[in-house]
């Protein structure tokens, strides 16, 4: 633990909303039995009329079995709820003359309340310290992600905001720095003289499993590839940092970001957008995506995205990274793959299959792999592939677990920068418009398949 031990206080505004009942919660209730929080007040806002024991009854819910551990305890037993609307400057002065040490506020609010939470915020004296957390999407487009900036750093500093990547909290994404930097082995090889290709995918067998009111307005591209691929893109591009000082760390971060464009500047060429169909996914069938409960079908939105992208770095410039994330397809497959370029030549004599060297990175199950060919067993002289994996455990924090101990310590190590949000959104801006505009139609895939047709990837 590297916070001083003092009091704090979270303060989340929309406490009665799912990101916090099934993300936020649990991962604060890890963080708090592990021992690894501040002596911690949580008091919950939102526009219900709960009563305190509807609240703790939440919260306990939501710690599970970590509620009996007894920092976890101590916060549960002091939890306080406050009806409040978030948006007006009085109902926020009430909210914060209930805290106790320095207050961390965090915003698990639709973006458009956030938004107004922030500008009734401008009004509003703040404890000295105050930390301001934020869910993605930051924004909608780089010059709404600017303007959003803008507002935040005229509360507080930009060191006190954190914008929450979760996936940055994950252990395995974390690992690409111990894998990349603390070895010589591979280091050597990651650019554009070796590497053929790298695929980034985050596939799941799961289809909106009820949230829909989120995710319908979200879809796959801003989901999952404009936030958490593009973070893993960068962790994988970037140059060895000097140090994991959080402005070092993310300048280099940054900086392979700036470098980032669609591969061959047009969207119909270099992304995909899908959707579900009716289809057996597992044993359960599943209607049209359009048919869900919670669904708009006026507002396209794509369950699976593909995007190619150009790293133009002198170590990247002609490597294609393929970047794809959908729902209710058949195999679930969460994997950074760097598929290596084939051996000038194979001696003459040596035969069978040479496919090419591959290093995988699991995100769930965490694990890598390396694939590569021997010429192993039987007939000397016949190659074999062989796969040298080591599976992991996950981490001891759930993500959310992870970056809010990145909050109360107030180390922004794990937050996006908002030069990196805005950078994100400038990557992926040439598809949002082409989509919008029709010029790439929606194509379907049925759910439970392997995806649609024409996919850049060998899936
Ligand atoms: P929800 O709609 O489930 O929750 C939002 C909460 O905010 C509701 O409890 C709502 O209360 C409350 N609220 C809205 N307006 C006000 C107001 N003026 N004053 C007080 N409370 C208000 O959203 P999510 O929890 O799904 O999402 C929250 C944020 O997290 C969003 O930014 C989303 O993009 C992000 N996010 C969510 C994920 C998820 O899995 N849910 C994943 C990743 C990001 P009421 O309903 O009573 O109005």
């Amino acid at each position: 633990m590297t916070n001083d031990g003092s009091a704090q206080t979270l303060l989340i505004l929309g406490a009665s909303g799912d990101l916090t009942a099934r993300l936020l919660l649990p991962g604060l209730g890890a963080l708090l039995a592990a021992g690894d929080a501040p002596p911690l007040t949580l008091l919950g806002a939102g526009s219900d009329d709960w009563d305190e024991a509807h609240w703790r009854g939440r919260v306990s819910d939501a710690f599970g079995d970590h509620r009996e551990a007894e920092p976890a305890a101590r916060t549960l037993g002091s939890t306080r709820y406050h009806s409040a609307d978030v948006t007006k400057a009085e109902d926020l002065r009430r909210l914060l003359s209930d805290v106790d040490g320095t207050v961390s506020i965090f915003f698990a609010l639709p973006p458009a309340v956030t938004a107004k939470a922030c500008e009734a915020l401008l009004d509003v004296e703040l404890p000295e310290g105050t930390r301001l957390v934020l869910e993605k999407p930051f924004g909608t487009s780089a010059s709404s992600a600017a303007a959003l900036n803008r507002l935040l750093t005229r509360i507080v500093p930009e060191e006190k905001i954190h914008r929450i990547d979760h996936f940055l909290g994950k252990s395995t994404v974390l690992n690409i720095l111990g894998l990349r930097f603390a070895n010589r082995i591979f280091e050597p090889l990651l650019g554009s003289e070796h590497v053929e290709s790298v695929d980034i995918v985050f596939d799941e067998n799961l289809a909106l499993e009820g949230r829909a009111g989120y995710y319908d307005k979200a879809g796959a591209l801003a989901d999952m590839i404009q936030s958490h691929l593009l973070q893993i893109l960068a962790l994988l591009t970037m140059e060895a940092p000097e140090s994991l000082d959080p402005g070092v760390f993310r300048d280099a971060k940054a900086e392979a970001l700036r470098a980032t464009r669609l591969w061959g500047g047009d969207p119909k060429e270099s992304s995909l957008r899908a959707r579900y169909t009716a289809g057996k996914l597992g044993d359960r069938q599943l209607p049209d995506y359009v048919a869900e409960e919670g669904v708009d079908p006026s507002r396209e939105t794509e369950t699976l995205a593909e995007l190619v992208l150009a790293v133009d770095t002198w170590r990247w410039a002609g490597v294609p990274f393929r970047l794809r994330s959908g729902k209710a397809v058949a195999n679930s497959r969460k994997e950074a793959v760097i598929t290596f370029k084939e051996p000038q030549r194979l001696p003459d004599g040596l035969h069978g299959p040479d496919g090419p060297n591959r290093l995988r990175i699991g995100f769930g199950p965490d694990c890598l792999a390396l694939d590569f060919t021997i010429n192993g067993p039987g007939d000397p002289f016949e190659l074999d592939p062989i796969t040298l994996k080591a599976d992991f455990g996950p981490g001891d924090l759930p993500p959310y677990g992870e970056v809010l101990r990145g909050v109360f310590d107030d180390d922004p190590l794990l937050s996006v920068r908002g030069d990196v949000a805005e950078q994100c959104w400038r990557i992926v801006e040439p598809v949002t418009k082409a989509w919008r505009s029709g010029e790439v139609p929606i194509v379907n895939y049925p759910a439970g398949s392997d995806g649609p047709e024409g996919s850049h990837l060998d899936v």
